[in-house]
């Protein structure tokens, strides 16, 4: 998706629009977040305006993806919505000290030409939706250690696949005795 600079007006408007998932599918894939999958479109409504020529855009973006649990290892659906804000410049500063500055601040981006693109911006922001870790539930209960079974769906029946420390020390102690 990309705003043609000339059509950006100083009272802004608002858009929502689609962005197909394909890109930003290879780039997860290729082991930036490989236990994610996004499933569809990722649907992203903004609002922009511009100020001389600088533009100001925040949005929501909605992703809805399939996630591997970094414990458990089973696939759920999950739902991440993000909200963001841009400030773009034009590159023609790009030499500028102070642009060197604000490019550090997450929200800083800039524009080439006569046009936004808003794709690239639209993949970081899924990017940063997505958390490191996935966990199917909070307490997710993981894979026994021993047998690999999905604790989730019951006790193993494994002796030692307790994750409570404190019954680990008491097995010890019991042996010692
Ligand atoms: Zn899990
Ligand atoms: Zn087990």
């Amino acid at each position: 998706m990309k705003l043609r600079i000339d059509d950006i007006s100083a009272e802004g408007r608002e858009i929502s629009f689609a962005e197909s998932e394909q890109e930003i599918n290879r780039i997860l894939g290729r082991g930036t977040l490989p236990e994610y999958f996004v499933k569809g479109p990722l649907q992203v409504s903004l609002s922009y305006y511009r100020a001389g020529t600088e533009v100001f855009i925040s949005g929501t973006l909605d992703a809805a993806t399939t996630a591997a649990c970094s414990r458990c290892a089973e696939e759920f659906d999950l739902q991440s919505r993000r909200s963001f804000r841009y400030v773009l410049a034009p590159k023609v500063t790009a030499n500028d000290e102070d642009f060197a500055l604000r490019a550090e601040d997450l929200e800083f981006s800039y524009y080439q030409g006569e046009e936004v693109d808003l794709t690239p911006l639209v993949r970081e922001q899924v990017l940063l939706a997505l958390a490191e870790r996935p966990l199917c539930r909070e307490e997710c209960r993981g894979l026994c250690p021993h047998c690999g079974a999905n604790l989730n769906q019951g006790d193993c029946g494994c002796k030692v696949g307790s994750a409570d420390p404190r019954l680990a020390v008491l097995r010890t102690l019991k042996i010692a005795r």
